[in-house]
């Protein structure tokens, strides 16, 4: 089964797609990961959904991606005595470490790392920003704030901190429990919310020793004055405008998304455009014109993957919103600007053996315009150099790694299929010409052209191209 698409297409798993059938449907569609997101998720019902996505697997004989999204810190106030209050400009309002019940001029912050760090003319966003708040003074116990947009705050309603840094990790104990469980699980990416900074990463890395790769969450203004350190060490990030349009000035989030994907794409790193991509389609059959047109943007950028959210968790249409997605990438990926567009965004190769290995297999690749570049990849490292060039030709990553596999189909433009490792260079050239010419990659007679390393299976090890006529099976 091949799929002719180069972007990815994440799709969030909830209510809305919890049966293998509709899971079944959702990658039929085009999801190639599905995302989990462990603020909803119970541990039982992600061992459900994994063991159901791993049972399609061996239905369709393709490997699918889960990515587990962990919660972070999320903060919320605490409760009012009549549930909500409603606060006028330029009132004064307390958070303090009191957890009685709240009125109009207080409410509890049950965060004490949170009062501690305040500082006066710092801004606190209630409910996505509905309510603004500015700090007038500030003590561990208590921090007095104006209200600067007025509105109503009810009972638990999420607190945004655009000027605060936080002293604390990235994880909860919750994110602990959650990342340990999903790791057993044998998940393939580990999302991180709210990073601030690469150390928030860094954590992560440390638990998940290699058994899943981590993909930084970009959604807080700390992130973004140190993009360039975190993306240095995170795995894949995640452009996820949903809290990053509450953080900082809604105008600032595209210009912020051409960054983030041009600083991944230039480090070979994927990169996922994240919130509200076909938000209509929760409740319409049809996407509105501006959203066909954000998902085209994203896919004329080159990113890696664009992701669906309560779309496909708990919306009415979330096949429909797969199927969406996938023929506005389509038309965008045969449109006659695409190849331009994506090409003008190429980063300058590394000075390295893989780098100026890449560049040569695009390059012979469009010249002789052979029908695939093959790769042999253990860890998955040369198939995401080549993805890095994102060539004209289609790319086939030949891995003996299942989880290789997996991860990959995170990858831009990259099909990736599990095989055992090349014996030796006729071995190595037979199987990529006879799984090139099984998943439709090419026909009898139709060239192919193969990056590999010698020794064969060794990782970094990428030395060598070679072109390869595909011949169809003999009958018998
Ligand atoms: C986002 O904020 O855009 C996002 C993807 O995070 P979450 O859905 O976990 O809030």
């Amino acid at each position: 089964m091949r799929r002719l698409r180069r972007v990815k297409i994440l799709a969030t798993l909830g209510p809305a797609s919890a049966t293998r059938p509709m899971l079944a449907r959702l990658f039929a569609a085009g999801a190639d990961v599905f995302r989990i997101n462990m603020s909803h998720a119970s541990h039982d019902a992600m061992r459900e959904r994994i063991r159901m996505i791993r049972s399609l697997e061996a239905e369709f004989g393709r490997p699918v991606g889960i990515l587990a999204d962990l919660q972070g810190p999320k903060l919320r106030v605490g409760t009012f005595a009549g549930d909500s209050v409603e606060l006028a400009a330029g009132a004064s309002f307390a958070l303090d470490n009191d957890p009685t019940p709240g009125d109009i001029n207080r409410v509890h912050l049950p965060h004490p790392e949170i009062l501690r760090a305040l500082e006066p003319g710092h801004h606190l966003l209630i409910d996505d920003g509905k309510v603004k708040l500015q700090v007038v003074s500030a003590t561990p116990e208590q921090a007095v704030t104006r209200v600067v947009v007025a509105g109503r705050i009810s009972n638990r309603k999420g607190v945004s901190l655009p000027d605060t840094e936080i002293a604390t990790s990235a994880m909860t104990p919750k994110d602990r429990a959650d990342l340990d469980a999903a790791l057993n699980e044998g998940v393939d990416w580990i999302a991180v919310s709210f990073v601030q900074r690469p150390e928030d990463v860094a954590e992560v890395k440390k638990i998940a020793r290699g058994r899943a790769l981590v993909m930084a969450k970009i959604e807080k203004p700390q992130a973004i004055t140190r993009l360039e350190e975190i993306m240095e060490i995170a795995d894949a990030v995640m452009v996820a405008r949903g809290d990053l349009g509450v953080e900082m000035p809604l105008e600032q989030v595209p210009g912020l998304q051409k960054r983030i994907v041009r600083q991944a794409r230039r480090l070979g790193k994927p990169v996922v455009v994240a919130t509200q991509m076909l938000e209509s389609m929760i409740s319409s059959p049809v996407p509105t014109r501006a959203e066909v047109s954000d998902v085209a943007n994203a896919v004329f950028e080159g990113a890696d993957a664009v992701m669906l959210s309560a779309e496909s968790a708990a919306g009415q249409y979330p096949v429909d919103a797969v199927a969406t997605m996938d023929k506005i990438a389509l038309q965008v990926e045969s449109d006659p600007n695409y190849r331009a567009l994506v090409g003008s965004l190429r980063g300058e190769p590394e000075a390295t053996g893989a780098d100026a290995i890449a560049v040569a297999a695009r390059d012979v690749a469009e010249t002789l315009d052979v029908k695939a570049i093959v790769g042999w990849t253990a860890s998955g490292s040369t198939a995401l150099r080549i993805a890095r060039e994102r060539p004209r030709t289609a790319v086939l990553a030949l891995t003996p790694s299942v989880d290789t596999a997996r991860r990959l189909t995170l990858v831009w433009g990259t099909h990736a299929v599990v095989t055992h490792d090349a014996q030796d260079v006729a071995d190595m050239s037979d199987r990529a010409c006879e799984l090139a010419f099984r998943d439709d990659f090419a026909r009898d007679g139709e060239r192919i052209l193969i990056v590999a390393g010698v020794p064969f299976g060794t990782p970094g090890a990428t030395n060598m191209v070679r072109i390869s006529y595909v011949e169809a099976p003999k009958a018998g």
